[in-house]
């Protein structure tokens, strides 16, 4: 257990972000989780909790102790006829995951394929991608209160999962260090291939049953034919979060853009922010070493040597053009340091 001073964090977030952390240290186990939050109270240092750094925009140096997870394992604890339970390590890649259940004929996170980032901060946000959250799939997790340093358990409901949501972004901030996430897989594939794309990829390549292995592999192929490889270019997915209007706002953007696409929801109607960063006239701009993605608008990009404060300053600017345009506030689903 090795605390590093003044490291800088350009290999440890995809949007490519040079900026420092002040103590840097990586925690491999529920222990040494705990050892450094002794020491970082000792110390009187505050704490930042990474894993992947796929959700994370660097505005600044990091004045606080960044505790990198990196659990490992994963462990079958429970098994019926129809499904089992994997209690995974927080530090596990998310995809090495998805892998591991697909080579194990465990169904219900092949939607999930090539989502970046760690298994433990995957309840942060409740990942979801091609009709499928975490939510579905989740039984439980481990987490140590970072004040009592004692070891709680939280259910899907204590959790409080909703639209790349979880209580961990709300009353629980900075409360938690999540240290193993346990799902329920079916052993019983019941395929989601709703999705437009996912059926489109399937008809083309003649599949009509799939399995859980060809829906990862359509996802696969669909996500690297729409969105920027971070290893190439900087980014954290999507900068914003879909917004849901009311179906009389809904009703009151159509009379003056009637091409402007709604999916209902139990909430109203939601509304791709893809299309209304589009519409107002954002796509494919570049601004120096950052901009908004040509094919994809939702994605802001770091071209290279681009700073945080400036991708910051840039979705300031598209929130406030969206909001004059259509009157809808978006909300960031990155996370601001
Ligand atoms: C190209 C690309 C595509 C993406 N596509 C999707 C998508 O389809 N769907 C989707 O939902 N997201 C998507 N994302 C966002 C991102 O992959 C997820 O949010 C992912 O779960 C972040 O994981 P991470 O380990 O990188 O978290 P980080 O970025 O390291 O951290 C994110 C937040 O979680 C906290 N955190 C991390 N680990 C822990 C832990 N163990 N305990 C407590 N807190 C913790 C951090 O403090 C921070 O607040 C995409 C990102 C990229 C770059």
């Amino acid at each position: 257990m090795n605390i590093q001073e003044n490291i800088s964090l350009l290999p440890f977030n995809t949007f490519g972000i040079d900026k420092n952390a002040r103590f840097f240290a990586i925690a491999k186990t529920t222990e040494e989780v705990n050892q450094l939050l002794l020491k970082a109270k000792e110390m009187d240092l505050p704490l930042f909790i990474l894993g992947g750094g796929s959700n994370i925009l660097l505005t600044r140096n990091i004045e606080a102790l960044v505790l990198k997870i990196e659990i490992k394992g994963f462990d079958l604890v429970g098994e019926s006829d129809k499904d089992v339970l994997v209690k995974v390590g927080a530090g596990e890649n998310w995809h090495d995951f998805v892998m591991h259940c697909i080579q194990n004929n465990y169904a219900g996170v092949e939607n999930l394929s090539l989502i970046p980032g760690t298994v433990g901060a995957s309840p942060m946000q409740n990942i979801g991608a091609y009709g499928v959250e975490i939510k579905e799939v989740f039984d439980h997790l481990e987490a140590i209160d970072r004040n009592t340093l004692k070891l709680r358990t939280f259910s899907s409901e204590e959790c409080e999962f909703g639209y790349r949501e979880s209580v961990f972004k709300h009353e629980l901030k900075d409360r938690f260090v999540i240290t193993h996430v346990v799902f329920r897989l079916s052993k019983t594939s019941h395929i989601n291939a709703e999705y437009g794309a996912i059926r489109q990829t399937l008809a083309e390549k003649g599949i009509q049953s799939p399995t859980i292995k060809d829906i990862s592999d359509a996802v696969i192929e669909i996500r690297r034919s729409k969105l920027p490889d971070p290893a190439i270019i900087g980014n954290a997915g999507s900068f914003f979060k879909n917004p849901t209007v009311s179906v009389l706002s809904f009703e009151k953007i159509k009379s003056e853009f009637p091409n402007v696409p709604g999916f209902p929801n139990e909430d109203g109607i939601k509304i791709p922010a893809a299309w209304l960063i589009e519409q107002a006239g954002w796509k494919g701009k570049r601004f120096g070493n950052i901009g908004v993605h040509q094919f994809q608008p939702l994605v802001l990009i770091n071209y290279g040597g681009g700073d945080g404060i400036e991708i910051k300053d840039l979705s300031k600017k598209i929130q406030d053009s969206v909001q004059e345009k259509f009157h809808i506030i978006l909300h960031p689903e990155v996370n601001f340091l």
